[in-house]
């Protein structure tokens, strides 16, 4: 029958497994590619097949045709071919738009957390600051933020996404200075869309007025490709945001060009130096090198380093030695709820402090 133009659909029955399909098509492929002869020119046409096999892509006429479709849809434009229907590639096209409409309403149904890791001073072990990394619990399951990140920045939910984690941490830090924790640090995580259509300087001090916030507090996580873009705009914001008092950190450090010159061309504060180098430092001399030379050059730059990703005890000692200035790992803590961060923050800080209380208690008994 024809469905409309120049498709045509065909329901064969009594046909016996693959290879009885495929020798059908090929054989219609073969009928069909005969040339047209208009006057003097000569069309060869071009025959593609999509294919859906009753019963296990579809039990009813409706599912099964639009299974052909999809595979026919699959088979580009190249010669001309068949194309058998994959569940699997239609059910990640269907997974990835059905999690493209949830995540349009995640902020607003509440689906969205942020949790919190703690950054160490790599010398003394106390907690600096830690970084918000936002989480999606959809339908009570835990969605990567590797996998609806970069959804949220391509259909531009990165930005209410992104001021609801901004307002979120700015909110909880200050709520903890309030509490009596230890004055800590929030870096946050921009995205270059972020730049390009937030007005992020002003969403950030609105946030920190808001919450009577000193922008000390505050710092903000770029990665290398809003540096790259580094048009006028974004250049103009970085410095808007420094004046302001915010930090301003270079994220995943290693993953991409690592060009050094982004180091001074920009007005950063921070250089955080990516997982998979830190992953490597036992590899070889020459990763090390690498590592190495990085620490000394950001600190002859002015710069504070962070090492991510640090998982094992010989990771941290070689920081150490190399005079990394702050560590972030698992080694130390995942990220965690607010509740638990703030647990494990007190019990750090009870933990580290028997020197300190100890020598409060001597005194005072002397004085
Ligand atoms: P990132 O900013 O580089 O964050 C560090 C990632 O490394 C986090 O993954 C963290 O959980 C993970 N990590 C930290 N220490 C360790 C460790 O010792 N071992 C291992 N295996 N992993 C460790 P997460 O939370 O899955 O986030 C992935 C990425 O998603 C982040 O990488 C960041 O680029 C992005 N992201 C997260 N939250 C936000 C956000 O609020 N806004 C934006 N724009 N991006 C975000
Ligand atoms: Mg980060
Ligand atoms: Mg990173």
């Amino acid at each position: 029958a024809l469905v409309h133009g120049d498709r045509f659909s065909a329901a064969l029955n009594a046909i016996d497994g693959h290879d009885d399909v495929a020798r059908i098509c090929e054989r219609l492929i073969e009928a069909l590619s005969v040339p047209i002869e208009l006057g003097s020119e000569a069309l060869f046409p071009r025959i593609n097949i999509g294919i859906a096999l009753f019963p296990e892509d579809g039990d009813d006429f409706e599912t099964l045709h639009q299974h052909a479709l999809t595979a026919l849809n699959q088979t580009g434009d190249k010669q001309s071919g068949y194309h058998w229907y994959q569940q699997e590639r239609d059910a990640a096209a269907r997974e990835r738009i059905a999690l493209e409409r949830d995540l349009r309403y995640a902020v607003e149904r509440g689906e969205l957390r942020v949790f919190y890791q703690p950054r160490l001073d790599a010398h003394s072990g106390a907690v600096l600051g830690m970084e918000a990394l936002v989480r999606w619990q959809r339908d009570g399951q835990m969605v990567s933020p590797a996998k609806f990140i970069p959804i949220a920045e391509q259909t531009g939910v990165i930005n209410q996404l992104g001021e609801f984690v901004l307002e979120r941490s700015v909110a909880m830090v200050a709520a903890w200075l309030k509490r009596g924790l230890p004055p800590l640090r929030v870096s946050v995580n921009v995205s270059g869309r972020q730049f390009r259509e937030s007005d992020l300087p002003a969403q950030c001090s609105a946030a920190l007025a808001r919450h009577n916030l000193p922008a000390e507090y505050l710092e903000l996580e770029l990665t290398e490709g809003i540096l790259i873009e580094a048009s006028d705009n974004v250049l103009q914001q970085l410095h808007m945001l420094k004046d302001l008092g915010i930090q301003l950190a270079l994220d995943d450090f290693g993953t991409g060009f690592s060009s050094l010159g982004y180091l001074s061309r920009f007005p950063l504060d921070v250089l955080k130096i990516d997982k998979s180098f830190v992953d490597k430092l036992a590899d070889n001399e020459q990763n090390r090198v690498i590592v190495r030379s990085t620490l000394t050059l950001a600190h002859d730059l002015g710069l504070r380093v962070v090492a991510e990703g640090v998982e094992t005890e010989a990771q941290r000692h070689w920081l150490v030695e190399h005079a990394c200035d702050e560590l972030q790992g698992y080694l130390f803590a995942k990220p965690l709820p607010p509740e638990e961060f703030e647990q494990w923050v007190l019990q750090r800080r009870n933990l580290s402090s028997p020197p300190l209380a100890l020598a409060s208690t001597v005194m005072t008994r002397n004085g």
